[in-house]
């Protein structure tokens, strides 16, 4: 009787080995979060592993471990691809800043944006300006629409350049940092129909006696865009081929703006403009 008793508690140590110590114990207790999310970047970690930033609606911006997400068969699918839409499960570590995932699962996919380089270098960029811009564990409502609408409309229209735009420019206007665009920063004079210029070096529009050489300009076209893009959904402007010039010029605002307020340079911005 005592013989059986003792057999069953080695064969329990041995199932249940790893499992043992203070530690494992309260990990077990901690129960699996779950959230909406969307991809923002993977890296990858050690041989199996992926490191994987990503925005969830109701838990910010966090950065976990995809164990074996690097092996040929794993779990995690085309979900940890940038900007999937997905379901994440994870678990919090006391100790630690990274969180472990456990499992993701596609809400909506945006395959052909991301098997398309053109494509993808649009979805690389909102990627790159959202994870600088995003502080962690700040839940951000508007930030995840925004990211959502962009990518959903490269997929669909398969054009980067007006969701780019439009996702550039609302960066910087949730972010707070939209300058006027009828008059002039520094003297406030209103551009009326001529061109404003910016650069990198100081937020604001200024007009032709305020602009300093090697400025660069936002013609009026580029500012009635800023106007439809503040009160129209992107899903309901055509991209027209007589609004390209302007959305190109308020992309190239945009995206100096988030970097004047990141003070840094955008890795994929040069990508964007050899695609
Ligand atoms: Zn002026």
């Amino acid at each position: 009787m005592v013989i059986t008793i003792v057999l069953r508690v080695r064969a329990f140590r041995t199932m249940y080995g790893s499992w043992s110590g203070a530690a494992s114990a309260r990990r077990l207790l901690m129960p699996a979060r779950e959230t909406e999310a969307i991809i923002l970047k993977t890296f990858p970690l050690g041989e199996a592993d992926r490191l994987v930033s990503f925005l969830g609606r109701s838990s910010g911006r966090l950065r976990g471990v995809a164990a074996g997400a690097r092996l040929l068969k794993n779990r995690y699918g085309s979900t940890l691809e940038v900007l999937s839409h997905v379901q994440i499960w994870y678990v919090e570590k006391e100790t630690r800043d990274l969180v472990r995932i456990q499992q993701a699962e596609l809400l909506e996919s945006f395959h052909k944006a991301q098997s398309d380089y053109g494509l993808s270098t649009g979805l690389a960029v909102i990627s790159e300006v959202s994870e600088l811009i995003l502080p962690e564990h700040e839940v951000s409502e508007p930030m995840f629409r925004l990211i959502l609408l962009a990518a959903r409309e490269i997929e669909r229209t398969g054009d980067w350049k007006l969701p780019v735009s439009y996702f550039a420019f609302w960066t910087v206007r949730l972010g707070g940092w939209l300058p006027r665009f009828d008059r002039c920063v520094a003297c406030g004079t209103p551009f009326g129909s001529k061109p404003a210029g910016y650069d990198a070096h100081q937020s604001g529009l200024f007009c032709e006696k305020c602009r300093r050489s090697g400025m660069k300009l936002l013609h009026l076209e580029a500012r009635n865009l800023a106007e439809r893009f503040a009160s129209e959904r992107l899903d309901r402007i055509e991209f027209a081929t007589s609004i390209e010039p302007g959305a190109r010029e308020l992309r190239g605002a945009g995206l100096t703006w988030i970097e004047h307020y990141l003070e840094r340079r955008l890795m994929t911005r040069e990508l964007l403009e050899t695609t």
